[in-house]
């Protein structure tokens, strides 16, 4: 049988990367058994190069790198899009626009888990990017009609700063994880029912255990979703 290509936009960090690369394998030999593993292409950008345009505020060359990086895989014969950062999907719309594929946005899977959870509220973690701007909890609330909550601005400082300066350098510190459970407890304590891992390194750090509700790891849902389209016959499942 031969299944779909995913196309892996990564390298936005190679550590979360490393990890979708690993998901979508094991999620095809969970489905299909014996050798078989996922038919994949990743492109894998020099993250100095994104991590410069996003704090330079120059979305505009980051959507032409995003773009470029998209047709390579699109030539190279991917059938389906994943962009490996919920920051990055930021350009999203401009991305798809630009190429044939079909782009499976990060959010909307992990939305859908939530919707089938039957909770609502939401605490958000993620980039200032994703925390702050409305592309990703605009997508939450408009499409799928979650209640979003995100940290207060101290707090979304802390979880941003340990996003560049720890997790996407591969450092795992405890001190860090005390900080999110900290975090974490203040969203419950506001209301939140489930936690969005809205950056898809934080599941590096942070583990079902600190956390008094369910969390929802983008990284795995979105690996898990790109793997139920490519097996399938049909369009992307938004809600895989
Ligand atoms: N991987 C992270 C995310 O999911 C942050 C790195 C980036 O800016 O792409 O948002």
């Amino acid at each position: 049988m031969s299944h779909r290509i995913i196309g892996l936009l990564g390298g936005m960090s190679w550590e979360s990367s490393a990890v979708y690369y690993r998901l979508v394998n094991e999620a095809v030999r969970d489905r299909l058994g014996g050798y078989h593993s996922a038919r994949c292409l990743m492109w894998s950008f020099d993250f100095a190069e994104i991590e410069a345009l996003q704090h330079a505020d120059r979305w505009d060359l980051a959507a032409a790198a995003m773009i470029e990086a998209a047709r390579r895989l699109e030539r190279g014969g991917a059938d389906l899009l994943v962009i490996c950062t919920n920051t990055m999907h930021r350009l999203a719309d401009e991305v798809q626009a630009a190429v044939a594929l079909p782009l499976l946005h990060i959010a909307d899977p992990t939305a859908a888990r939530i919707r089938a959870s039957g909770r609502r509220v939401i605490g958000l973690l993620g980039t200032a990017f994703t925390m702050e701007q409305d592309f990703y909890k605009g997508r939450l609330a408009a499409r799928h009609g979650l209640e979003v909550l995100v940290p207060d601005a101290e707090d979304r400082a802390l979880v941003h700063r340990v996003i560049y300066e720890e997790l996407v350098q591969g450092r795992v510190l405890p001190a860090s994880r005390e900080a999110y459970r900290a975090v974490i407890a203040r969203l419950v304590a506001r209301g939140a029912e489930v936690v969005i891992l809205g950056c898809t390194e934080i599941m590096l750090l942070v583990r079902p255990e600190d956390s008094a509700v369910p969390l929802f790891d983008t990284t795995a849902i979105h690996a898990e979703a790109a793997v139920a389209w490519a097996l399938s016959g049909g369009a992307p499942q938004a809600d895989a």
